[in-house]
Parts: C-alpha cells; sequence; structure tokens
C-alpha cells in the first residue's frame, strides 16, 4: 500500500526546531519509517498562473518523502485564517462566541480543498490509500470522489468535536459535514469527540450511524476512535539527553534550590493561559510560604498571529503576567517566568524532566501531547506531577494525574500545591500508572490501526444502503 498522508502544513524536518504543534510531532516520525509521502502546503502563497502546477517542491524525508504545494494566494487568507481558524477552529474547541467569517471565507475554504484534492491525483495509483488529517480538509474526501479517486480515503480529526448546538453555529454546518461523509473512516481522539459528532448527524441531518457505521450517497463511512500517542521511549531518551543543552543547563542553575512548575503551549485562547496564572496568583495569595521556593515557567509560543482573537488574547496575558509578577515580585524574585518563543522537542525534553509539577490545563483539547510528553520525560526515580485539565482528551488516559477543572482557579491552585508537597510513593505510583498506558498506545499503534481499519472498512462491500434493514447492516459490515 502506498500511503499519502495530507495535512495543512507539512513539518520541517530539522531537529533542533520546534515543531509546530502536536499533529506535526506525531506525523513527522511515522512519515519518516513508513515510506509514506506526506503532502501539505508550502506556507507560500502562489498566483494564479503558478498554481497549475501544483507542486513547489518534493524531498526525501526518511524512508518517506515530503510534497509540498503552493497554495492559490486569492484563497489562502480566506481559507487558513478566515474558515479554518475563525470559524472551524473556534467552534471545535467549544468557542462558538468567537466565530468571526464570511461567506467568501467559505468559498476560498472549498476552493483551497479542491485544489488540493487536483495536486493529490498525482498520488492515486492502484495502491494508494489517501490519508487526510484535520479540520482544514473536512471536504476533500468528497473532492476527490468527485474526481474520480477510487482508493480508500481516510480522516482524523486531531481537534474535538463540539456539542452539536456548537457546531451548527458555524455557518454551513450541514454542508461541510455532508461533504465528510465521503470518508471511508472517520477518527476521533476520543468516544466523546465520536458521540458528538453523532448526535450532531442526528440532530441536525436525520442520519442515525448503526455499529458508528453510516450509509449515504457516497456509500459507507465508518466513525471510529483513535487517540493518538507518543513514542515514549524516545521522548524518555531525549530527556536524559537534553541535561546538558545550554538553554537546561542554564534553568535548572537558575533555581537554586526553588521548585519549578512548567506550562508549554501555543498561544491559544484553548490552552486556558488566562485561568493558569490566575491559579498561580491564587496559589501565591493562600500560601505566601511557597514564594522564593516555586516558580512558575510558561512557554507560549506565538501562534497566528494575524488573527484578531490570538492578539488580543497575547496582550491580555502579557499585562496578567506582569500584573502578577509586580504584585508578587521582590527585588531579587520573579515568580513567573513567560517566554514568547519555541524551544526544540530536545530541550523540551530536559525542561519537561527539571519541571516538579508539569502544567496542562486547556480549556477544551483534542488530545494535548505536551501532557503525554510531560509524563514520558520524567525521572522514574523522581519523577513530577501532572496536574491535567479534565477537558484534554488525554485525561481519558491519563486518569492517574492529578485532574483539575480549568474554570475553578480555587481548585488549581490547591492541586498545584498538592502536586508541590506528594510523597515520592505517590510520584511514582501516580507516574508508572501512566507510563505504562502510554507505552501501550504510541504513536505508531496509532498510525497502524488507523490505516488497518482503513483499509479494511474499504474492503466491506458497497450495498445500496437504503434496500438493507439494520442486521443486514450489519452483516454487510463484517
Ligand atoms: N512543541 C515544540 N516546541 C515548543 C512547544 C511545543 O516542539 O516550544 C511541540 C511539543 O513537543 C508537542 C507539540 O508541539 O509535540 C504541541 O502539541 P499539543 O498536542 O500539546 O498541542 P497543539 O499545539 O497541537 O494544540
Amino acid at each position: 500500500m502506498s500511503v499519502v498522508v495530507i495535512s495543512n502544513r507539512v513539518a520541517q524536518a530539522k531537529p533542533d526546531e520546534p515543531v509546530a504543534g502536536g499533529l506535526a510531532a506525531a506525523l513527522l516520525p511515522m512519515v519518516r519509517e513508513s515510506g509514506a509521502v506526506w503532502v501539505g502546503s508550502s506556507g507560500h502563497a502562489a498566483d494564479a498562473a503558478q498554481s497549475k502546477h501544483a507542486f513547489a517542491k518534493i524531498e526525501a524525508l526518511g524512508a518517506g518523502a515530503l510534497a509540498t504545494v503552493d497554495i492559490p494566494a486569492q484563497h489562502y487568507l480566506g481559507f487558513y485564517e478566515g474558515f479554518a481558524n475563525s470559524a472551524l477552529w473556534p467552534a471545535l474547541h467549544s468557542r462558538a462566541d468567537l466565530i468571526r467569517v464570511t461567506a467568501d471565507d467559505y468559498s476560498s475554504y472549498r476552493e483551497v480543498n479542491a485544489f488540493m484534492a487536483r495536486a493529490l491525483l498525482r498520488f492515486d495509483k492502484p495502491d494508494a490509500a489517501f490519508w487526510v488529517q484535520d479540520y482544514h480538509f473536512l471536504t476533500l474526501g468528497a473532492e476527490l470522489r468527485r474526481l474520480g479517486v477510487d482508493r480508500p480515503i481516510g480522516f482524523f480529526l486531531h481537534t474535538p468535536w463540539a456539542d452539536r448546538r456548537t457546531m451548527a453555529a458555524v455557518p454551513h454546518h450541514a454542508d461541510f459535514v455532508r461533504e465528510m461523509l465521503a470518508y471511508d473512516l472517520i477518527g476521533f481522539q476520543t468516544v466523546e469527540d465520536r458521540q458528538h459528532f453523532e448526535d450532531y448527524l442526528q440532530a441536525e441531518l436525520g442520519l442515525m450511524p448503526v455499529d458508528g457505521s453510516i450509509a449515504t450517497e457516497w456509500g459507507w463511512t465508518q466513525l471510529a476512535t483513535f487517540p493518538i500517542g507518543i513514542d515514549v521511549d524516545e521522548f524518555a531518551a531525549r530527556a536524559t539527553k537534553a541535561m546538558t543543552r545550554p538553554d537546561v543547563a542554564r534553568l535548572r542553575a537558575s533555581l537554586q534550590g526553588e521548585k519549578l512548575v512548567l506550562g508549554v503551549d501555543r498561544l491559544d485562547y484553548s490552552k486556558g493561559l488566562l485561568n493558569r496564572v490566575r491559579a498561580f496568583d491564587r496559589l501565591l495569595d493562600l500560601q505566601p510560604a511557597l514564594k522564593r521556593k516555586v516558580a512558575l515557567l510558561q512557554v507560549a509560543v506565538p501562534s497566528r498571529g494575524n488573527i484578531h482573537a490570538y492578539r488580543e488574547l497575547k496582550a491580555e496575558l502579557a499585562a496578567l503576567v506582569t500584573e502578577v509578577n509586580g504584585r508578587h515580585g521582590e527585588v531579587d524574585w520573579t515568580p513567573i517566568r513567560y517566554l514568547n518563543k519555541g524551544f526544540s522537542q530536545l530541550t523540551l525534553a530536559g525542561f519537561y524532566r527539571t519541571a516538579q509539577v508539569g502544567l496542562v490545563t486547556p480549556l477544551h483539547d483534542g488530545m494535548n501531547l505536551v501532557a503525554k510528553e510531560y509524563v514520558a520525560a520524567q525521572n522514574p526515580l523522581d519523577p513530577g506531577v501532572l496536574v491535567l485539565s479534565s477537558f484534554a482528551g488525554a485525561a481519558k488516559e491519563l486518569d492517574a494525574a492529578l485532574l483539575v477543572n480549568p474554570h475553578n482557579t480555587d481548585e488549581m491552585a490547591g492541586e498545584i500545591a498538592r502536586a508541590l508537597a506528594m510523597s515520592l510513593e505517590e510520584r511514582r505510583e501516580r507516574w508508572q500508572r501512566m507510563v505504562v498506558k502510554l507505552s501501550r498506545a504510541s504513536v505508531r499503534n496509532w498510525f497502524g490501526d488507523f490505516l488497518h481499519t482503513l483499509t479494511a472498512v474499504r474492503r466491506a462491500p458497497a450495498i445500496p444502503p437504503q434496500v438493507l434493514d439494520l442486521d443486514q447492516r450489519r452483516a454487510a459490515r463484517r
């Protein structure tokens, strides 16, 4: 099988740079190992004449390849900053109040999906399977089918799928969800996301999935759950290696016996950064004895800075950090170290291992790989404690973390204090339970399981759905 993976951006292969989010972090090693072709936007826009010749560059990536496409300039902003990140992203993360789009944005979104489908024809071989990643390309499968592509086509959503009322707030929702049903397989991070999608289909489109499978004029679509994982051994090895890296060594030297609480996030409203800083502030109010004994390092990597909601968050967060530091700080002590830049995963692994507490408190998150990486990077003999939002997909597996409600400032402050004071025995016991689960559900399993299910689903007989009663439908799926 020749696997073609499609995502909006493809990752740069440089080991010394930050990766651009969880999707890239997961796919990069998988493409390298599996020999897949990974197709995505180059990040550059092409004018109308150039965009007829879709591929900017194809280069080797381990056993696989990386192919980049210049997206037509007249549609890129409407597609990326518009419909994808100012309608879909806020809604998928339960922030319908932040939706800001025009009808033109949706046209651009559809145009870019259709453009990408045409570009992909180059890879349409008899043994090809197409695997589309994430919310930028909800309608790409339907466009491929319209072009006559008759291969397995799967889709995986890295974000949550919000409750049906929130999703129904997105302009054109029924249109793009109907298009999504051209996929043979739709994968979600958690059972809850899949359930929300099923609720949406029933309430908004009158479609009733049976055993997670649904029949439409496109044929069958299987809905399933594939929680994304990480390579635990690799991260653990990185963490040991990273201790001598300059940034890690300087961080350790600067602590002088202080304990470290660490947050690592893109600067995104879904990550709950304001609430987190308020919780740390509350902790210092409630337990002034912790001053000089604990510091918060918050890495907040700038993201989508052209979008108003992100610029506003950046300003608000900077003001809040300054205010908290101003109130609790001393001439020789600053409680919050706040950084607007990214680090390589190797350096991050060293930060994770240095921190006694990993603070991962999104308001809503598909999975959150930082939570998993933090656990994997710990010293087994003296592990740190993960304080994790129960609204992150990762909380389903990492239930031995200290789970918190990120809207409850007092509870978060209390759980950070509990983490700082936790006995070695309890820390080891909780860490052990988490690391066992993470090792079982690796990124390799995620990649393999999805593709295996995709090819199995595609082989199922295509019997016209309307002639089947429920039992026949079930039999047809076997
Ligand atoms: N990351 C990185 N450098 C940074 C911050 C983050 O390489 O400075 C990586 C991190 O290791 C993780 C990914 O970016 O693999 C973030 O994934 P996550 O699922 O936590 O969040 P997302 O950004 O996808 O919403």
